[in-house]
């Protein structure tokens, strides 16, 4: 048996906050009289403990592997704070996963009768019964766009302001999306302001991080639920630094249908206007190669003194949106969409640490308002709570994370990984690397050749994350999906695009050959299945990194190293600009196949330049490394075997 690592425990604090523990010592074994809720996995209540103490002093950045527990240990620490009134707002990555902490709260309510309200808060999209009578989905902007034109007058609005009755519902405890919707819709009153009516009463909110970094959304919240007087849990933290919050994109698609809105309407000016700039882009971008990307200014694609026209065309956008809700159709404009993109593009032109990128994606053209500043913002955010938790499994290294999300004053925990050789089997190939600009022919067959022999060896589900769109076609293009198909095996594409329902619906065909293991999914680092997606068990035996995820050195990654290395030296910004975010993005893909202490998986580092980064993996992978030709993966040892 392995001996078990200690968890490591960093103070960095400069400043002090007292909580609502206030000064009654330390929290000790008995800290909170509530039990938890598992049989506790090694370290768990140790991290509890640890946390709860560090809380009263300071903020709180924890690193845990995936399988600790971090949801459950976390809760279980902020207990004591819940108990005296201190309130938490739980942040997570996106709308949809706002319920997972609220499950979490529920176990706790069913087996240590913690009573607590816990509930998820989910935007106008997702909660107004107005817009799903539209039949189709709608976006932020139209949901909103029908809300402020139709409130005063929805029959739901209407009917919730009248009163309605929600003890019965506050009686169930913790509360789901879904559990929200579904009484608000058998009230036939609206669940977005039904919601916010019960987040008046509740102890702990889980949102989107938007609502927390983004002032604009921020606003609303606060004077229902203070955040002065609220812990904030950032959940998967890692994410934070690569936020656009400001950012917005059109296509050449965006500036057709905008020309044919201002030709429809008659304008004359504005369909020149955006003539101009379509022609503009066409004639600078021309050569642009797919993925390649290059900054431009607003005023090289704009006609001279726009400001005039561009409010013209918001306006004829508008009126355009007004008009097809009249007549019940989505209130979308795409001339609309094009003047506020070049209103706001005008507005931040030469801003510090916003960039405007036109980048070739799956031959079509994209303009972008980039913004890189989030960093910068999350300073204020953190000040505006009463203390902060950013969690991860992949927060290495940590001051160098800190830093980059501005968080000064912090404890931070470290959570040793539970797995051993028990768990996994990793390997580092020595003659395997997507290094260069192009990955050639004689590397991609080599990379299929050893992908084949891995297969034909592990004959379980497995996952091949590539370092890029751009690699996965060039494996595909030296017969990855034959060479597979050959050997039984189903393959799953993640392809550029696609809907959140098409993706979820092949994780569920993949996963749904765990039992005969002949699923192969194939997606790139950093993409829909290789982050966020979770594969318990036997639905994923077999991860293989082909390649290191590093950014295409475009204008795009020139710009951003830049922008960090003004911000953090020249050294350091290379480093938290370019290399941690790739090597998180592995450590994220690799760690899909381990969820869980009982978990068995064939690791496969694809690329010889993992040597060089060691330090940034997983500590498992650090510690059961071995290096091996692409021509033995037919022979690798399989954990599931060996008892
Ligand atoms: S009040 Fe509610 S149901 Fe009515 S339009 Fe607004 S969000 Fe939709």
């Amino acid at each position: 048996m392995r001996a078990e690592a200690p968890i490591t425990l960093t103070r960095l604090c400069s400043e002090r906050k007292l909580l609502g523990l206030g000064r009654r010592g330390g929290p000790g074994l008995m800290f909170t009289p509530v039990r938890f809720p598992y049989k506790p996995r090694p370290h768990q209540i140790e991290v509890a403990e640890a946390i709860a103490k560090e809380l009263r002093r300071g903020n709180v950045i924890l690193e845990a592997p995936t399988g600790f527990g971090k949801t459950s240990v976390v809760i279980y620490a902020l207990i004591p704070f819940l108990r005296r009134g201190v309130k938490v707002v739980w942040a997570v990555r996106t709308g949809s996963e706002t319920d997972r902490p609220v499950e979490e709260f529920k176990v706790f309510r069913e087996r240590v009768g913690l009573e607590l309200l816990a509930m998820s808060f989910r935007g106008k999209r997702d909660m107004c019964l107005l817009a799903k009578e539209f039949g189709e989905p709608l976006d932020y902007l139209e949901v909103s766009y029908i809300c402020s034109r139709q409130r005063s007058r929805c029959p739901y609005y209407r009917r919730l302001r009248r009163g309605v009755d929600v003890e019965l519902l506050l009686e169930r405890g913790p509360l789901t999306y879904g559990e929200v919707f579904e009484a608000a819709a058998e009230m036939r009153v609206c669940p977005y302001f039904l919601q916010r009516e019960l987040l008046r009463r509740a102890d702990v909110v889980s949102l989107s991080y938007n609502y927390v970094v983004n002032p604009s959304l921020g606003w609303s919240l606060r004077s229902i639920f203070p955040f002065h007087r609220s812990i904030l849990v950032v959940d998967e933290a890692h994410n934070l630094q690569g936020l656009n919050l400001g950012g917005d994109t059109i296509t050449e698609g965006t500036l057709r249908r905008a020309r044919a809105e201002a030709a429809e309407l008659g304008d004359g000016e504005v369909e020149s206007l955006v003539e101009h700039v379509e022609r503009k882009a066409v004639e600078m971008f021309a050569s642009l190669g797919e993925d390649d990307a290059e900054a431009f200014e607003p005023e090289e694609l704009l006609p001279p003194s726009p400001e005039l026209l561009l409010e013209e065309a918001l306006r004829a956008g508008q009126a355009i949106r007004e008009a097809r809700f009249r007549e019940g159709r989505r209130p979308r404009s795409s001339l609309y969409h094009f003047a506020r993109f070049f209103g706001r593009a005008l507005a931040l032109s030469g801003v510090r640490g916003v960039a405007l990128i036109a980048e070739k994606l799956g031959g079509r053209l994209h303009l972008s308002i980039w913004d890189m500043r989030a960093a910068e913002a999350f300073s204020e955010v953190w000040s505006s709570f009463k203390r902060v938790i950013l969690m991860s499994g992949t927060l290495s290294p940590v001051e160098a994370f800190a830093e980059t999300v501005g968080l000064s004053s912090y404890y931070s925990i470290s959570v040793p990984s539970p797995y051993g050789r028990e768990n996994a089997a990793v390997y580092l190939v020595r003659d395997l690397t997507t290094r260069g600009e192009e990955l050639s022919e004689e590397m991609a067959r080599r990379y299929v050749d050893a992908i084949a022999r891995l297969l034909s060896r592990v004959e379980r589900n497995a996952a091949v994350f590539t370092a890029s769109y751009r690699v996965q076609e060039g494996l595909l293009r030296a017969g990855l999906r034959d060479a597979a198909e050959a050997l039984g095996y189903e393959v799953f594409l993640e392809r550029r695009g696609m809907s959140g329902l098409e993706a979820a619906e092949m994780l569920r065909a993949f996963k749904s050959l765990a039992g005969e293991g002949r699923g192969l999914l194939v997606g790139p680092m950093g993409g829909r299945f290789a982050e966020g997606a979770d594969y318990p068990g036997e639905e994923l035996m077999c991860v293989f990194l082909a390649g290191i995820p590093f950014e295409k050195p475009t204008a795009k990654t020139r710009l951003y190293v830049e922008y960090y290395q003004e911000l953090y030296g020249e050294e350091k910004g290379r480093l938290y600009a370019y290399i941690y975010p790739a090597l998180r993005r592995a450590s994220q893909a690799l760690g899909r196949a381990l969820r869980s202490p009982s978990d068995k998986a064939v690791i496969v580092l694809g690329d010889y330049r993992y040597r060089s980064y060691m330090d940034l993996l997983p500590d498992y992978v650090r510690r059961l490394v071995e290096p091996v030709s692409h021509s033995d993966l037919n022979e690798v040892a399989l954990p599931w075997e060996s008892g």
